[in-house]
Parts: structure tokens; sequence; C-alpha cells
């Protein structure tokens, strides 16, 4: 697969360029050269495959020319190890839930298979993964690499600014998972992660890599849940189908579109943002506007300047789809509260984020059509707002409620450049 910067045509790289290097040059984002369809015949032949092997089909289709089918298997195999099902809300709404995964979020799906690619590319050497976070994404990055060979993962977090909760689901891993409690804010982290990536000769010696969030595995990886989500509808819903995406990066709702661009029949797809809602403004009025960024409930999807909107358009530039046929909807903290409340209601219990891709859904949906909203992260993982808006309390799923007993296994550091530096350099 040949990849081009959108911020300047003539860098182009192959896949495994692609997923090693994250970013282009001016952090441009890599975008797919050619774009494969599936005729329709084909899309039957998918929808009809178990999710393993449909997955490895779509993979291939742009990643083939790089990595055999039976590798690709092996690796989907072991990134997808949990199920997508769709769940029936309503009579026409049904909800994909993507938090089956060992984090209880979708970013299990493209994290692991980004983690089974850059290990898959690197062979032999040895990688370090060094990345900060101020709680959701080191979660899933580190269990998407724990117990993977030959990697070291490193990450750094702003000591006592995480919830225990997520604190427990990553720094109890140990093994080739290293955290880091930094003395500081979120911001500290970072820059400490940029020092260690401007310090060549120690990026060199570490195999330095971000694992980062824009990293185009990853959108490929989320392209197959789309299909796995058509193949468990019904055949009527099939070409009726309106999907609604609850969004903050843009990368859940661009993987979606890949996937209608590979051939899925999808009708629409809804962006649906909490108020952080630069791209619903865009899509209404033309102007790209980007407000200061405001704490939501949906606190995910807290994003004005989303990275992955460039794709976006690329990508209907490159289909000559109009933007005028996205749906889009804003939501405020108020109605995601009766939203989850009225979800309650038809007997579904959800979390702010799949709140806001319902509502957006039951505002736009035309009779007839039918609705799929997604189902971004566990209600468990909100606990607290879901318990407060609810008023009853949430049992911890499994995966938490083990981990919430074992040891916190972090090491706290200083916000200070030369003690990290020492760190990385230790060998464990
Ligand atoms: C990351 C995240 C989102 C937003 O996804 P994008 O791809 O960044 O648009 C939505 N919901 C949850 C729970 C998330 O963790």
């Amino acid at each position: 697969m040949k990849l081009y910067n959108l911020k300047d045509h003539n860098e182009q790289v192959s896949f495994a360029q692609a997923v090693t290097q994250g970013l282009g040059k001016n952090q441009g984002l890599f975008f797919p050269h050619g774009l494969p369809e599936f005729s329709l015949t084909e899309i039957d032949e998918l929808l009809e495959m178990d999710f393993v092997p449909r997955s490895s089909r779509i993979l291939s289709a742009f990643i083939g020319d790089e990595i055999t089918p039976e590798i690709l298997e092996e690796r989907v195999r072991a990134a997808f190890t949990f199920p997508a099902p769709v769940v029936k809300v309503s009579d026409d709404v049904a909800c994909l839930e993507l938090f089956h995964g060992p984090t209880l979020a979708f970013k299990d799906f493209g994290g692991r298979f980004m983690a089974q690619m850059l290990t898959h590319i690197s062979g032999d050497k040895p990688v370090t993964i060094l990345t900060a976070t101020s709680g959701d994404t080191g979660a899933a990055v580190a269990h998407a690499f724990y117990g993977l060979k030959n990697v070291r993962v490193v990450i750094l977090y702003p000591r006592g600014k995480i919830s225990p909760l997520q604190e427990k689901l990553f720094c109890t891993l140990g093994g080739n998972i290293e955290t880091v409690a930094v003395e500081g804010d979120f911001d500290d982290c970072q820059a400490l992660v940029k020092q260690a990536f401007d310090d060549e000769p120690l990026k060199q010696q570490l195999g330095l890599n971000s694992a980062n969030s824009i990293n185009i595995s990853r959108l490929l990886a989320q392209i197959c849940y789309y299909f796995e989500a058509v193949a468990q509808l019904p055949q009527e819903a099939r070409n009726q189908l309106v999907v609604s995406v609850p969004s903050g990066n843009f990368g859940d709702l661009t993987a979606g579109l890949l996937a209608k661009a590979l051939g899925l029949p999808v009708k629409r797809f809804i962006a649906a943002t909490n108020v952080n809602d630069t791209v619903p403004r865009y899509l209404e009025s033309g102007e790209w506007s980007p407000h200061s960024t405001r704490a939501t409930l949906s606190n995910a999807m807290d994003v004005s300047q989303p990275n992955n909107w460039p794709r976006v358009e690329e990508l209907f530039r490159r289909k000559t789809w109009r933007l005028s046929d996205l749906g889009y909807a804003a939501v405020d903290d108020e109605t995601t509260k009766e939203t989850v409340r009225e979800l309650k209601g038809l007997g579904y219990l959800s979390e702010p984020h799949a709140a806001v891709a319902w509502r957006a859904l039951r505002d736009n949906l035309q009779p007839g059509e039918f609705g799929l909203f997604l189902g971004t992260a566990h209600p468990a993982k909100f606990k607290e707002s879901v318990e407060e808006i609810l008023g009853e309390s949430l049992e911890l799923p499994e995966a938490l409620a083990e981990r919430a007993d074992l040891p916190l296994l972090s090491s706290i550091i200083p916000a200070d450049f030369t003690v990290l530096n020492q760190l990385l350099l230790k060998s464990k």
C-alpha cells in the first residue's frame, strides 16, 4: 500500500513506513493512494464470513502487497480477541458495542492491531514505545502491547491526576509494561516524551516509537467492525442504514467512511459531538472556527481541533461525495443526561458517549431507515457519571474488578528529563 502525506503529496511511503513513522513531514497525516472497492458479490461474500477471516480479507485489500494473507490473519486473530455485538435498542435502532476488549473501549481494536503491525514490521529488532497519557489511551496501549516480544512500553502519566480506576487498569500489569507517575501535569508528561524523541541518539538506541493515535493502522483496523455490524443486521436494514458515530478526533468516523468507500452499504453517516462542536458548526456554516475546548461528560470527545478531520475531507474529495450529505449534531451535557435516562427507560444501559450518538441518530432518522449507533465505551468506564445520572450503582465488570485489588507498579519521577533519560537507559 502506498500512502501520501496530506500536507505534501510528494512524500510517499509504504504501509510499513507509515506505521513506524506515524506522521509525515510538517505533522502531515498519511492517506492511502489507492482506495480499493469490493463488488456487490464480494460484499455479500464478506458479510457471510466470520469476523477474523473477513477482517483479514478487508485489510488485505489495502496491505496485501506488504503482508501475506496467512500472517495477516494470524495477526488479526491475535488482535481481535473479543466480539463486537450488535444489540437491539428499539425496533429500528441498534447499538454496535465496541467495548468488550481489555480496556472496555473501542480503542482496543485499533491499539491492538497497531501493536501487532508494529511488532510484525520491526521483527526481531527491539522497540520501545514511549507515550504520555491523561488516562485512557495509556491503558489501551499498555494492554495492546502487553506480553509482546521485543517490545518495551514506557507510559508517563501525571501523578494523582488520573482516576484511581484508570491507574489500576494499566499500572498493575508489569512484565514489559513500565508505568511512570510524573510529579506534574499532562503537559509536563508530553514535554518529557517530546524531549526524548528530540534526542536522536537515544531515539536510535532504544528504537523509540510513539504508538500515536493518528497511526494509519488504527484506522484500517476500525474499518473491520463496521462490516461486522452490517453482517449482524437483518437484510432489509442494509440499504437503509444510518450510522451515528460519537466523535472527538474523528478517527472512528474516518474508518466508517472508508468502509463505505470499500462498498459497505451505508446510506448515511452522522457525526455526533458534544459541545466541542467545531465540525457540526463547520458543516452548518462552512466556517472552520474552533473554540477553546470545554470539559463535558463525554470527555473522550473533548476535542476542538479534531486531528483526523483532514482525512475525512480528503476522502470526500477523492470519492467526489458531498460534505452536505454528512449528518451532524452537537449534544450538550443536559441533553446527554436526559438521553442516558431515556435509554435506560428503553432497557438499555449506556454512558455519555454512546448517548450523544443515539441522541443525534434519534433526531435525524427518517421513516423506513434503520439506525445504528456506536457504543464506544463500557458504562462502567464512566461509572461515576452514570451512577449520578441514573441514581443507582453500577457493578464493575470482572476485568476491572480483578485489577482493582492489585498493587500499583509505577515508579515516581520528577518532571525532569535527566531522570527520565536514566530510567530509559536502565534496562530492566
Ligand atoms: C476516543 C473516544 C471517542 C472518540 O473517537 P474519535 O475516533 O477520536 O472520534 C468516543 N468515545 C470514546 C469512549 C472514546 O474513548
